[in-house]
């Protein structure tokens, strides 16, 4: 379907010349922006999909150590056999990418992640090898590790999180890095050769049309591959819940204010960065607010005609 910004959808098409599908993996890595027993960590962190404390290889001894990394490693292979029949059966697709999704998926030592990306990608012949992390936990040897993924057949993607470029709502969030963290990582990245989706974040409240604008200009500056836009949502077992119901202190936007900003953003986004998200997905069980907004086909029809209506495209305004 066309639309009016740069789909990635459109960018696989184009590239692979057929729908490619994520084998997504869970490596047990855990994040270390939460304190060992589960609390703490960003605000809207719901800790859902963080693996258990005492799955973390580093701090277990030396030979437990080795059989929990087997075993982690057998995990994944299961995780990625069933991935993969799904995609084949509702898709009929051979062409994947590698996703370790959940949470900081270079949190751990070295040697822990060559192994458990080596065994993975041993699996599959994988076009794209996807890795979401944090700004402040890519040393040079980790990216140069990530780096040596790369071939003529396979890409290596970093899924980055940054949210906003104002250090301030940064420790509102209580992000636990800095933009310049952030900035220093994207560059290292790029300079390996790794293509990097940026994750940012619509604030409502906390922060300004403006300084939203501010996010998607460092977006652009940055060179982000793609940008994943993420809308705050109010969910269970969260600090940003527990200050909602004891301040009142956050109201989220209507649907129309929602269309308008995300549309404006669009605007001011670079046409070449591709769109991988423009809406934080979220089941109805964990989702407190906003619980009134259309279904994600909806709000996207709702932007695109926005935009139809503006005569806008992706970048227009930038
Ligand atoms: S970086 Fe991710 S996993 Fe870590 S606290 Fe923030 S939202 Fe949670």
């Amino acid at each position: 379907m066309t639309r009016h910004w740069n789909t990635y959808s459109g960018y696989l098409k184009e590239k692979y010349g057929a729908p490619v599908y994520r084998v997504s993996v869970d490596a047990g890595l855990s994040c270390p922006n939460r304190r060992s027993d589960g609390s703490g960590g960003c605000i809207y962190c719901d800790g859902t999909g963080a693996s258990a404390v005492h799955l973390r290889v580093e701090e277990k001894g030396k030979a437990s150590s080795s059989a929990l990394l087997l075993g982690r490693c057998e995990d994944i292979k299961t995780q990625i056999d069933s991935g993969l029949r799904y995609i084949r059966r509702r898709y009929k697709s051979r062409l994947a990418m590698l996703y370790f999704q959940s949470w900081s998926n270079t949190y751990a030592p070295l040697p822990v992640l060559r192994k458990l990306y080596d065994e993975a990608l041993a699996q599959y012949p994988f076009v794209s090898l996807i890795v979401s992390t944090r700004p402040d936990l890519l040393c040079d040897d980790v990216v140069a590790l990530l780096a040596s993924y790369r071939t003529e057949e396979r890409d290596v993607w970093v899924e980055l999180g940054l949210q906003s470029a104002s250090d301030s709502t940064l420790e509102v969030l209580n992000r636990g890095h800095d933009v310049k963290c952030f900035t220093d990582a994207h560059a290292r990245l790029k300079d390996a050769g790794i293509k990097v989706c940026t994750h940012v974040m619509m604030l409502p409240f906390i922060e300004s049309r403006e300084d939203m604008l501010d996010t998607i200009k460092l977006v652009n500056d940055s060179g982000s591959d793609a940008v994943k836009i993420h809308n705050l949502c109010l969910t269970r077992g969260t600090r940003l819940l527990d200050d909602y119901t004891r301040y009142g202190c956050y109201a989220g936007w209507s649907i129309r204010r929602h269309v308008e900003t995300t549309a404006l953003l669009l605007a001011y986004l670079d046409w070449n960065i591709i769109v991988e998200r423009l809406l934080t997905e979220m089941t109805r069980a964990r989702l407190v607010y906003p619980r009134h907004y259309p279904d994600k086909r909806d709000i996207l029809e709702m932007i695109d005609s926005y935009m139809e209506a503006r005569s806008w495209t992706q970048g227009c305004l930038s």
